[in-house]
């Protein structure tokens, strides 16, 4: 028997995902997933996957990271749910082709962009979002006409098992498949060549997707994570700033990658900031925080390790206590930090917040402009024209001024880094891409 075109360890049997790849291409050859009929079908089942299982959703959400209830249907399933209505509701406008201008030697033509699947599809998801950032992408997917591998995170292990025994029960299995697997498995998966792939997940494991895309110039979209620079202008009222920076720097024990990641501000509004944000945190998760419902644990032992080790940075002014029986760590301002000090050079991914002073709006944005390009970028200042200059003199690939993250919620709006083929091509032909398609215009242009 010939083994040629085969992966050489098919033939040994130790190649868990070669038949079952080549079933899905299968699959997706013979047109099935093309018709808006089966589009539609999909979407209403994974519609009602979220709310025949939400409680075991909940429940493996609660099991991996302690979210309450509130966050995850504010952060994980409403969203997922609003995305499979938009898809629904926009199938048919968005399979359409459509058409655009043709000039003199082409005037008795017509020209159109017809969108298309792309083929089979693999969607690797990162643990702390496991729901939303599995489904959201897979909606978009769907609604595209691809066929799908999801990879879920191996770390949010609960939510990999509902994600794995639940969801196929609602989609079409030969064109659906969720596989499982760590770095070693996800690494044996990416061998294999896919039409595209969607990846989340951390710069350094990014570059490794991206290197394996690339032997089999697979086109490829990173959704990476990075420090989110928050500046804080004198003149603002000091409370709301604090309320808005302490919800979304706590909110999923920080472990957000649009989360506000440091604090640039004078250091007299350090002083006034450090009592406010006092404030807030009690307000919002009590005098003890550690036994308060709405604050949640950090994702495993070895972040939680990593987290207290940046608790040494700069001076606590806030917080400070950890306890790792249960992976708490408490809601944490640090001041006089420095910029060479560690909590400064890697995202933090916690529910530790540094302040570091500077002396004016321009040192500020120098400061933002000798770092990697963030994900996000927040200011707030009552001076309009303050938030105009730091909007207008830095970049990054979403901007907000006087909030958080609250914009995500926006489905009119694009969503990732710079350098995101979501930004680059939203005008162009957003659907071509298997995802999250028709959101016009780039917040920063
Ligand atoms: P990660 O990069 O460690 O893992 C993401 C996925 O890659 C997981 O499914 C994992 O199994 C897989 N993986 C891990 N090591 C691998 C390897 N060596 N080879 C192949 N695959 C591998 O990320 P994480 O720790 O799960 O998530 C946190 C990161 O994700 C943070 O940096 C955060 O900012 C980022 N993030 C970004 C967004 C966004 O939308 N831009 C959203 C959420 C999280």
């Amino acid at each position: 028997m010939s083994t040629k075109g085969k992966h050489p360890r098919a033939d040994q049997g130790t190649d868990p995902f070669e038949e079952k790849l080549q079933r899905l291409k299968e699959a997706f050859n013979t047109g099935k997933t093309k018709t808006a009929k089966f589009r539609a079908e999909q979407l209403q089942s994974l519609g009602r996957f979220l709310q025949d299982n939400s409680k075991q959703l909940h429940d493996a959400l609660d099991g991996d990271l302690g979210k309450s209830g509130f966050e995850s249907d504010m952060s994980e399933i409403i969203l997922c749910e609003n995305e499979v209505d938009l898809a629904l509701k926009n199938l048919q406008t968005w399979m359409k082709d459509e058409p655009v201008s043709t000039n003199l030697l082409t005037k008795l033509s017509t020209a159109f962009i017809r969108k298309e699947p792309f083929g089979l599809v693999l969607i690797i998801a990162p643990w702390n979002y496991p729901v939303n950032l599995m489904i959201i992408p897979l909606v978009g997917a769907i609604a595209a006409g691809n066929c799908v591998v999801l990879k879920p995170s191996e770390i949010s292990k609960n939510t990999e098992k509902v994600l794995a025994e639940l969801l196929p029960q609602y989609l079409d299995q030969s064109c659906f498949a969720v596989m499982l697997g760590g770095p070693e498995e996800t690494g044996q998966l990416l061998e294999h060549k896919f039409d595209y792939i969607f990846f989340t997940g951390s710069p350094r494991v990014g570059k490794i997707v991206m290197t394996a895309a690339a032997k089999h110039l697979t086109p490829i979209t990173l959704e990476l994570g990075g420090k989110n620079p928050c500046y804080v202008d004198d003149n603002c009222d000091p409370q709301t700033v604090a309320n808005r920076v302490a919800w979304f720097r706590y909110f999923n024990a920080g472990q957000t990658c649009v989360a506000p990641d440091y604090i640039l501000c004078s250091q007299e509004m350090q002083e006034q900031l450090v009592p406010a944000l006092q404030n807030a945190i009690t307000r919002f998760y009590g005098d003890n925080p550690q036994t308060s419902p709405n604050l949640g644990r950090i994702i495993n032992q070895k972040h939680f390790k990593r987290l207290q080790g940046l608790l040494g940075c700069g001076r606590v002014a806030i917080g400070g206590q950890s306890d790792e029986g249960e992976r708490y760590i408490a809601p944490t301002v640090l001041v006089d930090v420095q910029e060479t000090e560690p909590v400064m050079q890697e995202e933090i991914f916690g529910p530790i917040l540094p302040l570091v002073t500077v002396r004016s709006l321009d040192e500020a944005i120098e400061f933002m402009n000798q770092r990697e390009k963030p994900l996000a970028l927040y200011a707030y200042s009552n001076n309009a024209e303050v938030i105009k200059q730091v909007l207008a003199r830095t970049s990054s690939g979403g901007f907000c001024g006087n909030d958080g993250f609250m914009y995500m919620t926006l489905s009119s709006l694009p969503f990732g880094g710079v350098a995101s083929p979501e930004h680059s091509d939203a005008q162009r032909s957003p659907y071509s891409l298997p995802f999250r398609f028709p959101r016009a215009v780039p917040r920063r242009q």
